[in-house]
């Protein structure tokens, strides 16, 4: 018995043992005693995280996969999932316990599963999974380049970001249609900012909202002091800015006194 894979579901097997050890030891396994996989399907990664001293648990939406891992991981059945991660409060399932998150993810939701990171990031202190590769770029790029933008700057504020290798279509059933790359994130030691975090958020997305313009012009909407519009920052683009910049663009609007 196997799982027929289900396009709707981004279900792209993983089929070289080589790579998913590689990637389940990727995790540092320091500062939590628990590790959600997301979407393990036939448990290719799972089997490595089970040997892994750390406690694993799996959430999987495919009730078709959630038969085969009960069938074939015993040990595994009272820690399966059968949900959408998008819609788990990571935090009340696990009573606020720090958490690490795993996974070959579903390319459909990736983007998403790293904002839902961002939201939770205060449980959960590392996230390695296999991405789109162009999307894994684009969270671990720094400014100064086109595929910097809002999942660069925000993941980063909070993270450090590194990209550890790429892998082929080839070693997956049935191949997706583009390379993958592998992202480990570490939460950072101080993972809270000195400026209000929901203004953060703002100023990043309106920032990006319109790439090609001027900060003076994309943040027009927060209506800013004359004075503070002639700050140098303002006539930059965002993909010009660091994440500190960022950070500072965002202390100068929280201050600023019409
Ligand atoms: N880890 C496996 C499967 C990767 S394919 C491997 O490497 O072979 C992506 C997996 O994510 C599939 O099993 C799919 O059913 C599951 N999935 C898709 N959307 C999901 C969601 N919203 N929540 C949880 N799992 C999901």
């Amino acid at each position: 018995m196997t799982v027929r894979p289900k396009k709707y579901l981004g279900q792209h097997f993983l089929t070289d043992e080589t790579i998913a050890k590689n990637i389940a030891n990727a995790l540092t396994e320091k500062g939590y005693n628990d590790v959600l996989e997301i979407g393990p399907g036939m448990g290719v990664l799972t089997k490595y995280l089970l040997q892994k001293k750390y406690k694993t648990h799996v959430i999987e939406i495919d009730p078709e996969s959630v038969d085969y891992l009960k069938v074939h991981f015993l040990n595994l059945a009272n820690d399966i999932i059968e949900k959408d991660f998008l819609k788990l409060d990571v935090s009340a399932y696990f009573n606020q316990k720090q958490i690490a998150i795993i996974g070959n993810f579903p390319y459909n939701i990736s983007s998403q599963i790293v904002f839902k990171m961002l939201e939770y990031r205060a449980y959960i202190p590392e996230l390695c999974g296999m991405f789109q590769k162009e999307v894994a770029q684009r969270i671990a790029h720094k400014e100064g380049s086109k595929i910097y933008g809002i999942l660069s700057v925000l993941t980063q504020a909070f993270y450090e970001v590194s990209y550890l290798f790429t892998v082929p279509p080839t070693v997956f059933n049935p191949p997706p249609k583009v390379d993958s790359g592998v992202l480990i994130m570490t939460r950072k030691d101080v993972f809270t900012l000195e400026v209000d975090e929901t203004l953060f958020f703002r100023v990043v997305k309106t920032s990006f909202g319109q790439r090609r313009k001027t900060l003076r012009n994309s943040l027009k909407s927060f209506n800013l002091s004359d004075k503070l519009r002639e700050d140098a920052i303002f006539a930059k683009r965002p993909e010009q800015l660091s994440v500190a910049q960022f950070i500072n663009l965002t202390g100068k609007i929280q201050n600023d006194a019409i």
